[in-house]
């Protein structure tokens, strides 16, 4: 009986091998079986503390009622208050805000923040909501939320279908619902709020500017020269857009995009910075004249250095894995690959960068943010960028180190290095009472 089947099997679920929060956890204590960890750890890491669901109904402009369903997952917190991100996507579900909590608390480790971690997210289309809805939708989710956040118990911050607005909303509702002697400084409850309201230099880039530091450090590793790179890249929303306008900066070629609305490729290059300014527009990669539109096949198909996802998960399959043809796979996006393609990728010497690496680069400075706002302080660019380079570069070698030592792949080095440190502060702390 394998590790994860006993381990569930005492928790009495039955595993699903295509349900995400299964595969995730799958994975995480496959690694836990390299390192000898103790069982205690694996069954704490398997089930979250604790799983809120909420239903609140909110008004339409046109003075309907809608109800909503909203989600916050508390998976770990030993090492820190609960961190992550809030999603608004038509797809969240229960076990997708599971699975994307554990990743929170593998990333906070591998990158040792003071964090637990977390996940939430609401059932909705938020473009579907009139700015209006969104924002009423918002403040009243968080109100649901209640005192189940806080600025030292459980601090959300953007994902996807969320920004900066949706954030400033979310922290002035629990201002204005805290006591009014606390409420000075409680900004701090969530992260990536805009710069003129708690918000930090450097937050919106924050995950691609993480990518790119990892990049930086491995490729050489893997003889692959930044400068002479050619890449394509699934998503160009935040996380996508910051990656590719960073590397066009260090010289790197753009040869594709594929987003929801549709692939695009110039052989030459894509200009990642006009795209971006189209893609604000339009909402999407379709129609951008700097590019010619293929199909998704040839996309997948296209010859390049690197493929990196930044989009939803679960998007490379064992079918796209088949035709893929790059060296190295930057999981920017979190679990973008299935188990059953990465086998197949690993199978063709493909390396893959693992998502708790790669894409820690935005809690990372949600973290420099929550410390600017518990100091009353304010960081520059270059101090942010300059702290966030250190930590993504120190990961990076604690990543590739464990690798050679165990002669493991890099998303099991990745797991391990933080089930490692998990590991060592609950020996320390011992478990209550
Ligand atoms: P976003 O909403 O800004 O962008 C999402 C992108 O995915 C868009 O370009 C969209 O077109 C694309 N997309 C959606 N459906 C698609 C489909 N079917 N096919 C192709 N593309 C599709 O989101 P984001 O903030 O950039 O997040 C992207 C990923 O990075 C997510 O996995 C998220 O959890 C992860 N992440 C984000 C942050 C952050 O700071 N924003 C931090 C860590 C991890």
């Amino acid at each position: 009986m394998s590790i994860t089947t006993s381990v569930l099997d005492e928790l009495g679920i039955t595993c699903q091998t295509e349900n995400i929060y299964h595969q995730i956890i799958s994975a995480v204590l496959d690694a836990s079986e390299q390192l000898e960890l103790p069982r205690r750890l694996q069954l704490m890491m398997a089930q979250p503390k604790n799983e809120l669901i909420v239903h609140f109904p909110v008004r339409m402009d046109d003075g309907s009622f809608r109800l909503f369903k909203g989600y916050r997952v508390q998976h770990n917190n030993v090492l820190g208050p609960y961190k992550g991100g809030t999603r608004y996507h038509e797809d969240v579900t229960l076990d997708h805000v599971k699975a994307l909590a554990v990743l929170m608390t593998m990333k906070t480790a591998l990158i040792r923040l003071p964090f637990g971690g977390a996940k939430g997210g609401v059932k909705v289309d938020p473009y579907s909501l009139s700015e209006d809805e969104l924002m009423r939708m918002t403040r009243r989710f968080v109100s649901a939320l209640g005192a189940n956040i806080g600025p030292d118990y459980d601090i959300p911050a953007p994902d996807v279908g969320t920004n900066a607005q949706v954030m400033a909303w979310m922290a002035d509702t629990y201002e204005n619902i805290s006591e009014p002697s606390k409420r000075l400084g409680r900004a701090g409850v969530v992260t990536g709020k805009p710069l003129e309201y708690g918000g930090s230099h450097g937050r919106d880039k924050a995950t691609g500017q993480g990518a790119v530091d990892v990049l930086e450090e491995l490729l050489p590793e893997l003889n692959i020269a930044i400068d002479q790179m050619s890449y394509s890249l699934i998503g160009f929303g935040n996380v996508g857009s910051w990656t590719a306008r960073l590397l066009s900066e260090r010289g790197a070629t753009l040869k594709a995009v594929l987003d929801h609305t549709g692939a695009i490729v110039n052989e030459k290059g894509l200009d990642a910075q006009a795209l971006a300014a189209y893609v604000a527009e339009h909402r999407g990669v379709a129609g951008f004249p700097g590019g010619k539109a293929f199909s998704e096949e040839d996309f997948y198909s296209l010859p390049v250095d690197l493929l990196i996802p930044a989009a939803l998960e679960q998007m490379i399959t064992t079918e796209n894995a088949a035709l893929i043809n790059c060296r190295v796979l930057v999981e920017a996006a979190n679990a973008p690959v299935t188990p059953a393609a990465e086998r197949d990728l690993l199978n063709k010497g493909v390396t893959i960068l693992p998502a708790i690496l790669c894409s820690a680069g935005g809690v990372t400075v949600s973290y420099f943010e929550w410390k600017q706002n518990r100091q009353a302080e304010v960081w520059s660019a270059e101090e942010v960028d300059r702290q966030l380079r250190a930590k993504m570069i120190a990961a990076a070698r604690r990543v590739n180190q464990m690798a050679k030592t165990l002669r493991c792949d890099l998303r099991t080095a990745a797991y391990c290095s933080a089930l490692e440190h998990l590991n060592k502060v609950y020996n320390i702390r011992g478990i209550f009472p």
